[in-house]
């Protein structure tokens, strides 16, 4: 199916980025035939113009290869009515029956504001439960109950101009280079102007560890511990701000905690530290940076308040340049916490478990019940399938079944639960494929709505392609079940604008209880108004000018005060044991985005880095007998999964790193969170992500192959391998394969994985080396390649993956003619540079900065999410010349 095209707009529309929390202002508009041009918002506060290499692919995922265009029962196509009568049905006879407690909702930092508040206030305020849990308990969680515990109220009190006006920038457990790129960017061009210093605390060398002056490698788990220490530093410094301590209360016993503390768990050499906590309490203008590393963890939110504690005994928060800063992973994490997306929590900041709070909630909506209590949070709620307890689930834009920990056990979950929904655009997820019934949804660059980013500006997304085939935005497939369980009147939004004036009214009655957010100046804006709504960061009012909150010590708790709290050092849950003696630290790459529904469908995002790895130190390879690029055997007592091995010292012995992003789609082997324990912090719910433990053993595979080929390869063979990981080319397909037990016939093998019966095959066998290689032509052009080895294959893969569809010659001796250089892996995303051209333009073209190989090459001078890289390349063609 093409789309249809509309002809609504010739110039260039706003929206915003759908990926990570910096929430980056974007310009689209059609691209004359049936897709979208993309580029920077130079007006937007965030990014000014930039984006990163995910952003600026954005055109490459807005195709309609994949996309779910119809209603779908049990895997047969239905329409609207039938599915939606089936979803109200099947959910109100549940209730019925077994009560509002035994329904779900599961849903999405991706999903709009707007989205978000029709699916809260269907299941708080309709239903009665408040069993609707978002993705973000698995991102932000514990930087939630960290702000509420110390602030009284979910607030991030700093703003993005901070990092630029900090003379100090601390970076915990966030790789801000790879995950936040256009902060990073900023920062860098602060640090270049003015000098800002870096540190990074994170147990793993990251590409942030590229500019930094210091890097604590700390044992994992280990932040409390060294935050503690800082505190009794500052104490000891004299560094406690005896003004703004006036406005909060705890300190005596927090340092009484923090003098217990063994700093010994952090690894630390003494002497970092103390250069650290020198610097920290030298330096006025500190921001303090946190991520995934501090929030996946069963101490999470302790190591949120450990971090605030700090900021809060020094004074050093809510002003310029100076304050804590969580930094969201979603484009709408934040707005989700803003309109009470998590289980234990209500619109506008309001609490569940507060009378007062229910009462003007319920009020507002008019609705007919409320729950009471916090609902189950997102570990506990999959794991209420297994207990008979949850029996209809409605997962709306998410991936459970690949992103939850334990993520098998989940999978069985969706499966086993008597009736699963599932909101997708796309049939092809792990997901989608258990659903009893599909709902078609509208996707980026089709649906129309808000989005709070990480520094709390409100920005619009925008819809200039019309949804494909009866694809629905997700708060309208929502009113039209919840019309049909009997609340039509309550759920008759004709547009977005109406849910969002509803919202913002409701913020203002919040602001009455005395919460934080208020963005009720919104509450009358027109449709036109909300149209045109440029992004817009509250607070708004004059007590808080510049956006920041807290400087004035005007807190959230009753009486006022904020609160610094008594943490200690907790070791992460699960214990190392002889059968598990490595520590599992699972993350990002740069350049794909969660499961690769939308990132992995472009070509230029999946060259950065094609396979699914594992990092594992140089000692415990040579213990464990594994040498680079070979396949390993990483067990967890949840799961298993096979990996490419790369061999790096940028973690720590005894630990290895792997990302999260491969799925059953793209490398059923490679599912990292299935061997995540389901240990949860015990204040947030968050799961530790980051400190599973595993066992690692080399895969001892009979075979190893690579592929190229136009089109995808068939499902059914690639099923004989043992391991196999597909991404995207240019050209079509490059897959890695691997298995224990050897194909008897390679040329059926190949004509029945590339689908290709009637192809003119070519073989090369060399039967003393093992090795097998075939190329299959139809009418003079290469359809699809395959080389077979006894071990891991050494072709030009780079080289290969341009093959497909030309008239092709030689391919079989896997190499570039001689006077065609192989540029390598792909470096730059943006102007597809590889590993190669650049080594080989600082070695002949004498280069000496990045700058110079972005002159030279451009390489790094759109996005510069690469410039790390670039600058590692030049460090290590600098010392290759020392050493000669
Ligand atoms: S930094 Fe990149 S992924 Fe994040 S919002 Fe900006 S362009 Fe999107």
């Amino acid at each position: 199916m093409t789309r249809p095209q509309d002809t609504t707009e010739a110039g260039w529309t706003r929206s915003t980025c759908p990926y990570c929390g910096v929430g980056c202002g974007v310009l689209m508009r059609r691209d004359g035939a049936t897709g979208l041009e993309v580029k920077g918002d130079p007006e937007h506060p965030a990014n000014k113009g930039r984006l990163c290499s995910k952003g600026s692919a954005l055109a490459e995922t807005v195709g309609l290869e994949g996309r779910l265009l119809a209603p779908r029962i049990k895997g047969m196509d239905s329409d609207w009515d039938t599915a939606l009568d089936l979803v109200a049905t099947r959910f109100r006879d549940t209730i019925a029956e077994y009560g509002p407690d035994s329904v779900a909702f599961y849903v999405s930092g991706q999903l709009l504001t707007e989205d978000y508040y029709v699916a809260n206030k269907l299941m708080k305020g309709f239903i009665g439960s408040a069993n609707i849990d978002t993705n973000s308990r698995l991102c932000m969680a514990s930087s939630v109950a960290g702000h509420k515990r110390a602030f009284g109220t979910d607030t991030v009190p700093g703003t993005y101009e901070d990092l630029e006006d900090a003379d100090l920038v601390v970076l915990v457990g966030s790789n801000l280079a790879w995950c936040h790129p256009v902060l990073h960017q900023r920062l860098l061009a602060a640090r270049a102007a003015r000098g800002t210093k870096i540190v990074v605390v994170d147990p793993r060398r990251t590409a942030s560890c590229d500019s930094a002056d210091l890097h604590l490698k700390l044992r994992i788990g280990s932040d409390v511990a060294l935050f503690n220490h800082l505190l009794t530093r500052i104490e000891a410094e004299g560094a406690l701000d005896a003004d703004f301590l006036r406005h909060v209360e705890g300190l005596e016993p927090a340092l009484e905690a923090a003098r217990a503390s063994d700093l010994a768990v952090t690894g630390l050499a003494p002497e970092e530290v103390a250069a650290f906590c020198d610097l920290w309490i030298k330096t006025r203008k500190v921001v303090t940076i946190y991520s995934q590393g501090v929030n996946q963890s069963t101490s999470g939110s302790d190591k949120v308040n450990a971090i605030l504690n700090c900021h809060l005994a020094t004074g050093r928060i809510g002003l310029p340049g100076s304050g804590p800063f969580s930094v969201t992973g979603q484009p709408n994490a934040m707005g989700g916490r803003e309109v009470g997306g998590l289980a234990n929590m209500l619109a506008c900041h309001l609490d569940i478990e507060n009378p007062d709070h229910r009462a003007v909630v319920q009020d507002h909506w008019a609705a007919p019940v409320m729950p009471t209590q916090a609902g189950l949070k997102a570990v506990d709620m999959f794991e209420g399938i297994h207990s008979g307890q949850i029996k209809a689930l409605w997962v709306i834009h998410t991936n459970p079944a690949v992103s939850m920990p334990d993520a098998g056990r989940v999978a069985e979950a969706l499966a086993l639960c008597p009736f699963t929904v599932v909101s997708e655009i796309t049939d092809q997820s792990d997901t989608a494929r258990l659903a009893d019934v599909l709902l078609p949804a509208a996707a980026w660059g089709e649906k129309s709505g808000t989005v709070t980013n990480s520094d709390r500006t409100i920005s619009r997304q925008r819809r200039l392609l019309p949804a494909p085939g009866a694809a629905r935005a997700d708060w309208r497939i929502l009113c039209d079940v919840a019309e049909r369980m009997g609340w039509a009147e309550a759920f008759d939004y004709t547009n977005e604008a109406e849910i969002f004036r509803e919202y913002a009214q409701l913020s203002g009655k919040a602001a009455a209880l005395g919460r934080d957010f208020d963005i009720s100046a919104f509450g009358s804006l027109d449709d036109a108004a909300y149209d045109a709504l440029t992004p817009a960061r509250w607070p708004q009012n004059a007590l808080h000018q510049g956006g920041r909150f807290f400087a004035d010590g005007q807190f959230f708790h009753a009486g006022g005060k904020g609160r610094i709290l008594a943490v200690t050092h907790r070791a992460p849950a699960t214990k190392r044991a002889p059968r598990f003696p490595f520590r599992l630290n699972t993350g990002r790459i740069r350049d794909q985005w969660h499961t690769m529904t939308r990132t992995g469908l472009s070509p230029r995002l999946s060259a950065h880095l094609a396979e699914p790895f594992v990092d594992i130190h140089p000692e415990d390879a040579a213990a464990q007998g594994i040498s680079p690029a070979d396949l390993v055997e990483v067990t967890s007592p949840q799961g298993r999964a096979i990996l490419r091995a790369r061999i790096t010292a940028d973690g720590q012995p005894g630990t290895v790193f792997a990302p999260i992003h491969w799925t059953g789609e793209t490398a059923p082997s490679a599912r990292i969170d299935q061997l995540v324990a389901p240990e949860v912090d015990p204040t947030s719910g968050q799961p530790e992500s980051k400190a599973s433990v595993v066992a690692v053993n080399r895969f001892a595979a009979q075979w190893y192959g690579f592929a190229v080929s136009t089109e995808a390869p068939d499902r059914a063979p690639l099923a004989l391998a043992d391991y196999w990981a597909l991404a995207r080319t240019p050209q079509g397909f490059r897959a890695e394969l691997a298995g224990l037990t050897c194909p008897e016939d390679w040329e059926t093998t190949a004509r029945a994985l590339f689908n290709l019966p009637e192809a003119d095959v070519q073989i090369l066998s060399d039967p003393r080396r093992g090795s097998t290689r075939l190329a299959l032509m139809v009418e003079g052009r290469l359809r699809a390649a395959l080389f077979i080895a006894p071990e891991p294959v050494a072709v030009m893969r780079d080289y290969l993956a341009r093959l497909p569809g030309e008239a092709a010659e030689a391919v079989l001796t896997g190499r570039a003619p001689l006077d065609l250089p192989d540029p390598g892996p792909v470096l730059c995303s943006c102007f597809s540079v590889g590993v190669n051209t650049i080594l080989t333009a600082i070695e002949t073209g004498g280069l000496m900065s990045v700058e110079a190989v972005g002159h030279a090459l451009q390489a790094g001078t759109n996005c510069g999410s690469c410039k790390p890289e670039i600058a590692a390349l030049l460090a290590r063609s600098q010392m290759k010349e020392a050493a000669e």
